[in-house]
């Protein structure tokens, strides 16, 4: 019988971020005893990294903006690939969202006359971004930490006991949901710094691990985001959803080399930063697709003129959505009209006085001085893609956020696939994450409330989870042959080589076999990583964490990979240089990713055949009166023949 603590809650939300907080206040306020536990420190999370705003059409700025224009930007954004009723419902429930933080304290920058201000971004036919400075995260997620004091506060004048409802584990990494039969039974999960196993027996789990970035090389992610939600729904027997989609943000530092990829805001281009190739050519005015050549200015001089009167111009190209964006400056770096350090510079300092960038871009203009030493006011940043954001995720039930085939499981925020489609606008993160991190913690708690048995936690599971986590302490290197002693493999050697081989091979720009070698090398970096070892003890040991998290990032590229193999297209984040448009064929199609070995066991898999098996599933035809919300010119550009005659 394991030794391994255990403690009892309803619901247990894993990640706090904005999706993990959300959700975990809702359950708890729908009668949950609920626990959120972290990887890292509690409010350290992406969501407090994001700068431009939170997307809700409020028509604060602009009057004409409401539900349904969001509805279809958020569709073009997402080239109709888009789950359409969760895009319905986080553009109709996102400005309650942004009230709601608003009563939970939150202060946003207003307008003249004292509402909510919204910003331009990439893609919003609207000015439609509720921001504060560029440190929105930061609010939303300092407001939520508050919300969850106040409750906590609420509870212990009634028990006793502020953590007798609510509770945080911090710096606690998950390495295993537990099941019941079918359902979910709880979590297994170490604390960081003394290596303690524990469980958190429960009915429902929530997760709401965020992103991915860490398995590519160049990426605004930080060191936390290695898939974890991703292959924890895998190893659980969940799917996930068109994980070929992966954003890469057209705008990362470049230099110098220590900070390449670290994100520079949107807000820089809604704000009226332009783009600008060693030429001093503005150049997104030659990359504007047939689809959206109605929307966007065919001058400068339009350009210009719309930040004053968007009723009367059309918006400039550098707002293209970001994969547009993303792919033109690759191609300018390409054709040798890069800047010195293999970007493009992006300037505001020629188009807004030096004081007005310092009050609306505060942290850009820190960041590029401190990292850079370039001051923004002065002179032009050089920039180019980074990795960002994963569209694909974990294939949900869009109304109730619960995981498909897994009673118990739900996800939200940016480890859920399908809300964004192929490409996700800028600020639909913040908002997709409070609406479905409500959602999931609304439906989380009423499914572990409701239920007639609580499920059993086995502890064969818990043996086996300990001894998964425990194997990099005893792994051995390959057979020795004669007589030599070889150590075990290093995982940061194995990160750095999957790192690189996802960005050469599987990274912005993607080809037929390049992708198969990139398969053959994760296979071979999958039997390195099951002989990866550590030295030292459990106590506080980065090295035996990352050996752990190698397992999920190999699981999830192996995912990317094949999915992006599979679809001869290029769509959104995909980009294929041999199938270079978009096929409309192919916007019926879902490709979902489940774990080949159903008992969840690893070792078991072949080796070259690799972990995943893929298959395809045909998408559920958007509604009548959302399709009519379109003009029928449009849809032709996207809908298949047979769904136009629909
Ligand atoms: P996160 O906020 O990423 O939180 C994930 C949580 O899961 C963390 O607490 C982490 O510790 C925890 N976790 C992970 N693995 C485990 C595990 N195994 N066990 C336990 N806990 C675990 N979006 C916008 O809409 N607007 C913006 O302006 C914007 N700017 C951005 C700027 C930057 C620099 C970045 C990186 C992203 C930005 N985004 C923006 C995207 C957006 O911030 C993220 O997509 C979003 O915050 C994700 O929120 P989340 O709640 O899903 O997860």
């Amino acid at each position: 019988m394991s030794m391994v603590d255990r403690q009892e809650w309803d619901v247990v939300v894993v990640g706090a971020g904005g999706a993990g907080l959300r959700a975990a206040i809702e359950a708890r306020e729908r009668g949950a005893r609920t626990a959120v536990i972290c990887k890292s420190l509690f409010g350290k999370a992406h969501t407090v990294m994001a700068e431009g705003g939170i997307a809700a059409a409020m028509g604060n700025a602009n009057p004409h903006d409401n539900w349904q224009v969001h509805f279809r930007d958020t569709m073009r954004g997402g080239k109709f690939l888009n789950q359409w009723r969760m895009a319905e419902l986080h553009a109709r429930e996102a400005p309650d969202r942004v009230w709601e933080l608003e009563t939970w304290g939150a202060l946003f920058d207003r307008t003249k006359d004292g509402r909510i201000s919204q910003r331009n971004f990439g893609g919003h036919e609207y000015p439609r971004l509720a921001h504060v400075g560029d440190r929105t995260g930061l609010e939303l997620i300092r407001t939520l930490q508050q919300k969850i004091v106040a409750l906590q506060q609420e509870d212990k004048k009634e028990t006793g006991d502020y953590e007798s409802r609510l509770k945080v584990f911090q710096e606690c990494t998950v390495t295993r949901v537990l099941k019941d039969g079918a359902r979910v039974s709880g979590v297994f999960a170490y604390e960081r710094e003394s290596g303690r196993f524990f469980v958190l027996e429960a009915p429902a789990v929530v997760i709401a691990t965020g992103g991915i970035g860490k398995s590519f090389k160049v990426t605004s992610n930080s060191w936390e985001y290695t898939g974890d939600g991703h292959a924890l729904a895998l190893l659980t027997g969940a799917e996930l959803l068109n994980m070929e989609f992966v954003q890469f943000h057209p705008t990362g530092m470049v230099w110098p080399p220590s900070v390449k990829g670290i994100l520079v805001t949107e807000s820089v281009r809604g704000d009226g930063g332009v783009l600008r190739n060693s030429d001093g050519k503005r150049f997104m005015f030659d990359y504007i697709p047939d689809v959206f050549k109605e929307k966007y200015a065919e001058s400068e001089e339009e350009g210009d003129r719309w930040y004053d009167d968007p009723d009367h111009n059309r918006r400039p190209p550098e707002l293209l959505p970001r994969d547009e964006v993303a792919r033109a400056i690759n191609a300018e770096v390409k054709a040798g009209r890069g800047s010195p350090h293999g970007g493009v510079f992006l300037d505001v300092s020629t188009r807004m006085p030096a004081e007005v960038i310092r009050r609306r871009l505060p942290s850009m203009y820190h960041q590029f001085k401190e990292l850079a030493d370039v001051d923004i006011t002065a002179e032009a940043m050089e920039v180019g893609p980074t990795c960002h954001y994963v569209m694909g995720g974990i294939a949900v039930d869009s109304d109730t956020a619960a995981a498909r085939g897994v009673p118990g499981l739900y996800a939200a925020g940016e480890v859920a696939g399908g809300m964004h489609g192929s490409n996700r606008l800028g600020g639909n993160s913040l908002s997709d994450l409070l609406v479905f991190g409500r959602r999931a913690g609304l439906h989380a708690a009423q499914y572990a409330t409701g239920s007639a048995t609580r499920p059993r936690v086995d502890d064969a599971q818990v043996d086996s989870a300990a001894a998964e986590a425990l194997r990099p302490f005893s792994a051995e290197g390959p057979a020795p042959s004669e007589g030599e002693i070889r150590p075990p493999e290093n995982p940061y050697t194995l990160h750095q080589e999957l790192q690189q081989t996802m960005n050469d091979l599987v990274g912005i720009i993607r080809r037929e076999s390049e992708m198969e070698q990139a398969l053959k090398k994760l296979a071979e970096l999958r039997g390195r990583a099951r002989r990866a070892g550590v030295e030292g003890h459990r106590q506080f040991n980065p090295g035996w964490h990352l050996a752990l998290d190698l397992r999920n990032m190999l699981l999830v590229s192996e995912c990317v990979a094949r999915a992006a193999l599979e679809r001869t297209e290029s769509r959104g984040g995909h980009t294929r240089e041999d199938f270079p448009t978009m096929d409309r064929t192919w916007r019926r199609i879902n490709l979902l990713c489940r774990l080949t070995d159903p008992t969840g066991g690893l070792a078991a898999t072949d080796p070259v055949r690799g972990q995943i098996t893929l298959s395809r599933e045909t998408t559920e035809p958007i509604r009548p009166d959302l399709l009519a919300l379109f003009e029928k010119e449009e849809l032709v550009k996207y809908l298949a023949e047979e769904e136009l005659c629909e």
